[in-house]
């Protein structure tokens, strides 16, 4: 139930707010009172004081004033009109390029202003730009204000003033009713981290009082801004737990292993050609405990590369089979979904079942004989691409969804995929796999949806990558050891980065690449992958690597998932220092899957900024995935680790991942706690800082 609450209504009824202003507002997403108060400041300027023109300096933005020496109209260059102003302690020139006569004719020698702008550096002396002006009567008189002045975010036609005095008007209403700002937050947590109340952080954030630094709001270490940050993770906290509460309600198909499916079970693990280690059994017990219960499993399994997470999908597969139910497999692309097609089709070439492959390639007759297989029921398995989730996809009765290398897709497909296959108020198990180990604080609350189970350990046999670190400037010893290792009968990676996110200047400097190694290498077979070719030429590039009749493959990062070429050995990065840890241990990942010793030479462009040295040592050092993320989030912040896609997904209004992570681990241990303390303060928290949008909730 919904108290009536004055911060419901509209923007409209401030006054100074007409309909068209009340548009402008709505295109920043403020329509309520409450939006207004949650709009806070990008960031602050300071009126509260009068900088002596003698101790300005270059950067600062500050308020000044003076008289006017002289005015003129410089004809140089850019028409400009240029005032001189001084204070006494030094003088500085204002230089406007847009003027009127009545601006020129105001500005009179011996006229006091006051300015305020930020200084510069100009052709004569210091300068300030178009500042923001006023004529008053005398040098001295007071024209600072007595807080700092906050800045908003705008949008076009709408200005500061405007959003200013709406704000204002907001605030005062709080101000006479407090109780409208009710503070969800309890007392002691308040007293335990020195929060203030949400009233007086509402407050202090849109007009600080000289209790606060500019510096302090700045950098976001202001308790006001802390609380509000916190208030907020707190809110998605509660929602991703609530959707997961909600969906564990739902029915699901039970996976008992009697003793029939018992035989099954160890026929098949006695059947693979190695023995499981010891974290792949706690996982699939894990799983097979989920799978057991009335309700979806909602389990990731997180593992760095190579830890053999597709063998412990193929279980929980085997566990939907032997109880009749069917099972879809979904990677990223179609050259995973095809290796894991080929692994699939070998696992469970002795059950009555088929294992059918569906991509966006397969078309006509073929793509409907697939369609056929899954609706009738023939094929109990079907891998593929998100091809898999389309409308005219049909399931006959599928039992378990297995997503692998969740984090190529975003938290809200992650939850769509959850509707589909359900039948009948029944809903399939869901089973999604990453590599990307994110940090834990950072997967409570991305995943706070899911039950996390780690394989954090490698297949016995797996020797370490070697890693080193050297200049570009050696490539010529880089090209000889290609030679050398390629005349073993091994292969080679070699992968081109750039800086900018471009896809087809990425692509060229690899075509350069390809060329030049081709040269470089005459007897060595050279061959080109990059994101701009279709899939079915990647793919037959991929396939023709896979069957070594490709030495060395020049790539972009787009072989940075999942495929699996135990020969290739050696990989080579160039300009390493442009990428993420974890997406540079994500690469090197391509190689060291097979027995042998394995290298990855990391060959940077000199000189190298200290940090960019530092954490190119991490992966030297490191070939543990879980450490390699966190020191990635000390250092470059989370939307890094996890790719921008992944945290793009969680909009937030105040918090900052990378500036609040500190907060993580006590808001998962407070949210807790909230359903069983303050499970009334659940809702208006996330209709508060999720709104109408509720994101998580309905799936
Ligand atoms: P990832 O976790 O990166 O998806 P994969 O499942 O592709 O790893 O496994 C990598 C390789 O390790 C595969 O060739 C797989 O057959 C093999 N493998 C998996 N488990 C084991 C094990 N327990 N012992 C030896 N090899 C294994
Ligand atoms: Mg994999």
């Amino acid at each position: 139930m919904k108290t009536p609450n004055a911060l419901n209504q509209p923007v409209g009824i401030l006054t100074g707010i007409g309909a068209q202003t009340a548009n402008r507002l709505q295109k920043l997403g403020l329509c309520t009172l409450q939006d207004l108060i949650f709009h806070l400041p990008l960031r602050y300027e300071d009126r509260t004081r009068v900088y002596p023109i003698g101790s300005l300096r270059p950067g600062m933005t500050v308020l000044i004033t003076g008289k006017v020496e002289f005015v003129d109209v410089l004809p140089r260059g850019r028409k400009s009109l240029i005032c001189r102003i001084s204070d006494g302690t030094g003088f500085i020139n204002l230089r406007f390029f847009h003027f009127s006569a009545s601006q020129h004719n105001a500005l009179k020698p011996g006229t006091a202003i006051s300015c305020f702008a930020e200084v510069r550096y100009g052709f004569a002396g210091l300068e300030m730009v178009h500042p923001e002006y006023k004529v008053i009567a005398h040098p001295d008189e007071c024209v600072t204000e007595s807080r700092l002045t906050p800045v908003y975010p705008l949008t076009e036609g709408l200005s500061q003033n405007v959003i200013r005095k709406a704000v204002k008007q907001a605030l005062e209403l709080c101000k006479h009713e407090p109780e409208l700002l009710t503070d969800w937050i309890p007392e002691p947590i308040l007293r335990q981290y020195r929060y203030p109340t949400l009233a007086s952080a509402i407050q202090t954030l849109h007009a600080p009082d000289e209790s606060v630094s500019i510096e302090a709001l700045q950098n976001g270490s202001v308790p006001a801004l802390k609380r509000l940050a916190f208030e907020e993770l707190l809110a998605h906290y509660l929602s991703l737990r609530i959707t997961r509460n909600k969906t564990k309600a739902w029915q699901a198909p039970s996976f008992t292993v009697g003793a029939a499916e018992k035989t099954a079970t160890e026929h098949f693990i006695r059947s693979l050609p190695f023995k499981l280690t010891g974290a792949q059994q706690r996982v699939i017990a894990e799983i097979e405990a989920d799978c057991a219960l009335l309700h979806p499993m909602m389990r990731l399994v997180q593992g760095d590369v190579g830890s053999g997470k597709t063998v412990v999908s193929a279980y929980a597969a085997l566990l939907a089979l032997t109880a009749g139910y069917q099972v879809a497999v979904m990677a990223p692309t179609e050259l995973l979904a095809e290796q894991h097609f080929r692994n699939f089709s070998a696992w469970f070439s002795g059950f009555e079942t088929q294992v059918a492959y569906l991509t966006g390639q397969l078309k006509g007759n073929a793509r409907k004989a697939v369609l056929q297989v899954l609706e009738d029921g023939t094929a109990g398995i079907i891998i593929g691409t998100h091809a898999l989730f389309q409308d005219s996809v049909n399931f006959h009765r599928l039992g378990l969804i297995i997503i692998d290398e969740q984090h190529r897709f975003g938290v809200h497909q992650r939850l769509a995929l959850r509707e589909k296959g359900q039948q009948e108020g029944i809903r399939p198990h869901q089973l999604v796999m990453t590599a990307t180990p994110i940090p834990r604080t950072l997967a409570m609350l991305q995943y706070s949806d899911l039950d996390i189970s780690i394989i954090d350990e490698l297949p016995p046999g797996r020797k370490p990558i070697v890693t080193s670190v050297i200049p570009a400037d050696r490539r010529a010893d880089v090209i000889n050891r290609i030679n050398s290792w390629v005349g073993k009968k091994k292969q080679v990676y070699w992968v081109c980065t750039l800086i900018e996110e471009s896809e087809v200047l990425q692509c060229e400097a690899a075509e350069k690449t390809a060329e030049v190694l081709t040269q470089a290498l005459p007897d060595v077979r050279v061959a080109l992958i990059h994101g701009r070719m279709k899939s079915a030429e990647k793919d037959a590039v991929m396939q023709a690597f896979k069957n070594h009749q490709i030495d060395l493959l020049v790539a972009t990062t787009v072989i940075e998932v999942g495929v699996d070429v135990p020969n290739a050995g050696l990989m080579i990065i160039e300009n390493p220092e442009r990428l993420g840890l974890s997406q540079l241990h994500q690469l090197r990942g391509r190689v060291g899957r097979g027995n042998d010793d394995s290298y990855c030479l990391l060959m940077y462009q000199a000189p190298l900024s200290d940090t960019a040295r530092y954490r190119l040592g991490v992966l030297r050092d490191s070939n543990d995935g879980f450490v390699i993320a966190e020191k990635d989030l000390e250092l470059r912040g989370p939307g890094e680790v996890m790719g921008t896609r992944q945290t793009g997904q969680m909009q937030f209004k105040i918090a900052d991942l990378a500036r609040d992570a500190d907060l993580l681990a006590a808001i998962q241990q407070i949210g807790d706690a909230f359903f069983t303390r303050s499970p009334e303060a659940i809702e208006p928290l996330r209709d508060r800082w999720l709104g109408a949008s509720t994101e998580y909730s309905e799936v």
